[in-house]
């Protein structure tokens, strides 16, 4: 694309696009005054009933992309029962809420109904909205799929079908999933598909099921996010290394630091380094796959609010979501797809605010980083800060059984490890497209889960009996070998990738709900520099 075209790209308004008055009504409340890129590309083609092709991240302003073209052709015709109008799949739970949310806030001016088919939650409710007539339904594959198969849904009523995510969903093992929806969606519907990346199975999957689509381009954001501090931390690679790697940085940036996420790669690390963080009385929250949607949104809203400082995530978790004003990333584990390293900083200096990441990073993290530079196009320079004053005031609070002031011993680390009755996890590196391996006894798990819904001021309750769990545990190794061993015969249960939809049912219907999360916080008319990166149609 000519940079002239790029001007003449940005310098459009929503009024140019085509949209309908209360679309565009809706959108000046939302305070946007110019459309992104990927707005700008996809936006006029979308409302003349073309195929999209959109390769763009999380963060660009895609969701709008496809939401306010949606409403504005959903203004004619009404749906009928159990035959929605409209499909979008996502491939988590809270990527669907967030959609969700989207429709809502645009959709203010439009009497539309909104069916949100995602699972952990009770089919009932969903069975109801279905039964009313869906003008827009938004779901994950399998729970999409559950319903179709109870016969509370028929799919040839779709008139325009998206597909968020692509990529995602095919780290996620929903592509058989997606090619079966396609096939049951009339083959004269409109589709807009996403993807931040087009890896060959993505490319024969947009051959195969879009027609003559525009390809509407936006160029990667890391290159761009350049109000982000990035920086590498060197560190010990056992855990406890990492750990102490991690809440030394902490501290060393405490100044500055207003809130923070955490990355790990895999569910049991971010239950481990949750529990941790909690026993030294960081005021932490997690997010995982594992937990219940409840759980999550719970813990998103707390972290939004401001009454966690920390929020220790997965990137399956996290992916997408529309967390404002995040001061600090830091990856406890470097990401082992680059593409996810862009994803992770990107949390951090939005709306043209600055903000900084540390990835903390062992000897066996070289290739991982090399693969991170080479896709930004940058060197990332190493973290200079001494750590080492704190290092030896943190030695002391983390030695209560040593004594304070106690002279360390050699074997330190380990012995460390056993005073602080922690096991010592096995190790295994996750594969590509793997958010986590279970590698620990999952009854740990729910732990996680209880601790997000739980009152913040119980948390010095829940370290107390943390710590007298792990002193159990200790004195009872022969239960912990037990409860190990049940746990290598449920890993296999846990290696399915991570499909809300399937799990099993809870009691509670506990549906995304407004109360529950707060609606999603814009960057109003202060776009962030990222966003107005080049686009190719
Ligand atoms: P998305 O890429 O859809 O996750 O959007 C990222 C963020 O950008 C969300 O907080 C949106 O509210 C915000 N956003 C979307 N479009 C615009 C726009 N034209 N101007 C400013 N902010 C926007």
């Amino acid at each position: 694309m000519s940079s002239d075209t790029q001007i003449a790209q940005e310098a459009l308004t929503f009024t140019d696009l085509g949209l309908s008055p209360k679309v565009l009504s809706a959108v000046t409340d939302a305070g946007y005054t110019q459309p992104t890129p990927i707005q700008a590309g996809a936006i006029p083609h979308a409302l003349l009933g073309k195929d999209i092709l959109g390769i763009a991240q999380t963060g660009t302003g895609k969701t709008a992309s496809f939401v306010l073209p949606m409403l504005t052709r959903l203004e004619k015709g009404r749906a009928r029962a159990r035959m929605p109008r409209t499909l979008i799949l996502e491939p988590t739970r809270e990527l669907a809420a967030q959609v969700e949310e989207n429709f809502i806030r645009y959709g203010k001016n439009h009497k539309l109904n909104i069916a949100l088919l995602i699972g952990g939650v009770s089919f009932d409710e969903q069975d109801k909205k279905l039964e009313r007539g869906a003008d827009v339904l938004i779901a994950t594959p399998g729970r999409l799929l559950d319903h179709r198969e109870r016969g509370k849904l028929l799919l040839n009523g779709v008139e325009i079908l998206v597909i968020d995510e692509a990529d995602r969903m095919l780290d996620m093992g929903f592509i058989p999933d997606i090619e079966r929806i396609c096939e049951m969606i009339p083959f004269t519907r409109q589709t807009l598909f996403f993807s931040a990346t087009m890896p060959p199975e993505i490319t024969k999957l947009t051959e195969k099921f879009l027609h003559a689509p525009v390809r509407v381009e936006v160029s990667k954001a890391a290159s761009a996010a350049t109000n982000i501090i990035q920086r590498l931390v060197k560190s010990g690679s056992k855990p406890w290394d990492k750990r102490e790697t991690l809440r030394n940085l902490i501290k060393a940036e405490d100044a500055e630091l207003k809130n923070a996420i955490i990355f790990c790669n895999r569910k049991v690390e971010v239950s481990e380094l949750f529990r941790s963080l909690l026993k030294y009385d960081f005021d932490a929250g997690a997010l995982h796959g594992d937990m219940d949607q409840r759980a999550r949104m719970q813990m998103l809203a707390n972290f939004r609010d401001g009454k966690l400082r920390y929020l220790v995530a997965s990137d399956v978790a996290a992916r997408g979501l529309d967390i404002p004003d995040v001061s600090h990333v830091f990856n406890y584990d470097v990401p082992i797809h680059a593409e996810d390293y862009v994803h992770r900083i990107g949390r951090t200096g939005r709306a043209g605010r600055s903000g900084k990441s540390f990835t903390i990073t062992t000897k066996s993290d070289t290739k991982y980083v090399d693969a991170i530079e080479r896709l930004i196009g940058n060197k990332i320079e190493w973290h200079d800060g001494d750590l080492s004053t704190v290092v030896a005031s943190e030695g002391e609070d983390e030695a209560p059984r040593r004594g304070r002031g106690a002279p360390r011993r050699a074997g330190r680390k380990d012995d460390d490890r056993k005073d602080r009755g922690e096991r010592k996890p096995r190790e295994r590196h996750a594969k590509p497209g793997e958010e986590a391996v279970p590698e620990t006894v999952r009854e740990e798990l729910p732990d996680v889960a209880e601790a997000a819904v739980a009152d913040i001021g119980e948390r010095r309750a829940r370290k107390e009996a943390i710590r007298s769990e792990n002193s159990e545990r200790q004195a009872a190794p022969e239960r912990q070998a037990s409860s190990e061993r049940k746990a290598s015969s449920d890993r296999s249960a846990q290696r399915t990738p991570e499909r809300g939809d399937t799990k099993p049912q809870r009691d509670r219907p506990a549906r995304h709900r407004q109360e529950d999360n707060d609606a999603t916080v814009g960057f109003g008319d202060d776009m962030p520099a990222f966003m107005r990166i080049v686009a190719k149609v």
